[in-house]
């Protein structure tokens, strides 16, 4: 909080003066910019979200002047359909990084504390803090090749939250490791964030049916190109959804705006797209990981639209800097443990190739 004075902050509620954000990452504005560090999909959506967005202007004078549907039932039911589960186990919010906060509130603050891996997605110890809990969260580390170890998760909690994949390892479990969560935690919530699930990894929303203490949490972002739209969604049993809209109708009543209803309602009916391009994503994805194993990266497992590589003969951050210089950017982490490591946005082929010879020619002088 750069250049607010304490004299100043002396009207801040006492609990945000001590919040610590998420620092998303950048968004700059660089000339012949390859944008690798925000997972963003290299695709646009399917021609057909651009159509509806355009239909909800053209078909109603009305669009702007009213609110949208409070429950957003038609973008409920594309979800369910699309997902093939009951509309009544769907809940959706303005990007799931607001679903995730209405889970933390609506599930986590309990008087045991809640687990999370020590290297994961970095919004979980932020809304830990806002929602007051950090103190009540038990940090559990990965194993040594990067990989969530089940067996910590049978410790008594007040919930438990794991990205699967996992970023920014970009590693991912198998269902029946998640089961074994899942059983193991009867009388706490197990919340499944599948951001990067579309890439490859299992989905748990299979087994939704089947626990009554599992969320399944995805987002429009990534796998649908839909980072600028804001939509997410979680699936769970009714009784749980429940508890999710309670708090979503004491925070705001209208959280995703006409077109985003529109636009990603037309994303979840266009499943043909949606899987042909997340095929070119994987293919992309396994040539990349081919091309830096040659050059003498060591490349995590992924299931994911990014790859975690690390060079051990050149520094990271160093490699993320001279990536920069030449208008190339990814995500660079400087904490314990992963400070050795770039996370790295699959982009086009040829947006790959441009990453692999600017990377040759670093590494070569
Ligand atoms: C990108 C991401 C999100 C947030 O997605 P939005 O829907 O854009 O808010 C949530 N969880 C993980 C692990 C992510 O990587």
């Amino acid at each position: 909080m750069s250049n607010i004075s304490m004299e100043q902050m002396r009207f801040w509620s006492p609990d945000v003066r001590e919040l610590e954000p998420y620092v998303p990452g950048e968004q700059p504005k660089i000339q012949n910019l390859l944008k690798l560090n925000t997972n963003e999909n290299p695709y646009p959506p399917s021609p057909k979200v651009v159509a509806a967005v355009q239909a909800v202007l053209e078909n109603s004078a009305d669009a702007l002047r009213l609110y949208p549907d409070p429950d957003a039932m038609a973008l409920k039911q594309a979800i369910a359909k699309q997902q093939n589960t009951a509309v009544e186990n769907v809940f959706v919010g303005n990007g799931s990084d607001e679903v995730l906060a209405h889970i933390f509130k609506a599930f986590f603050v309990q008087d045991l504390p809640i687990l999370y891996p020590d290297i994961t997605y970095s919004f979980y110890p932020v809304y830990s803090q806002f929602f007051g809990i950090a103190a009540n969260t038990k940090i559990l580390p990965l194993n040594d090749d990067f990989e969530i170890a089940v067996d910590d998760y049978k410790q008594p909690n007040g919930g438990i939250i794991i990205t699967n994949p996992n970023a920014p390892t970009s590693i991912a479990l198998g269902l029946p490791e998640i089961e074994e969560v899942l059983q193991a935690n009867p009388d706490s919530v197990v919340v499944i964030d599948e951001a990067y699930v579309d890439f490859g990894a299992e989905s748990a929303v299979s087994l939704v049916e089947k626990y009554e203490n599992l969320v399944v949490c995805q987002t429009t972002s990534k796998s649908r190109s839909l980072a600028g739209l804001r939509v997410g969604f979680a699936i769970a049993q009714p009784h749980l959804i429940a508890a999710l809209e309670a708090v979503k109708n004491s925070f705001n009543s209208y959280p995703i705006d006409r077109f985003a209803i529109a636009a990603a309602v037309a994303s979840f009916e266009d499943q043909a797209y949606f899987e042909a391009q997340n095929q070119k994503v994987i293919a992309s994805r396994e040539k990349l990981t081919a091309q830096l194993t040659g050059l003498g990266f060591k490349v995590l497992p992924s299931k994911a639209n990014f790859i975690f590589a690390s060079l051990p003969s050149k520094d990271a951050g160093e490699l993320a800097a001279a990536l920069r210089e030449q208008g190339i950017i990814v995500r660079y982490f400087n904490k314990p443990r992963i400070n050795q490591f770039l996370r790295i946005t699959i982009g086009t082929d040829e947006q790959n190739q441009r990453l692999v010879d600017t990377l040759k020619n670093i590494i070569l002088v």
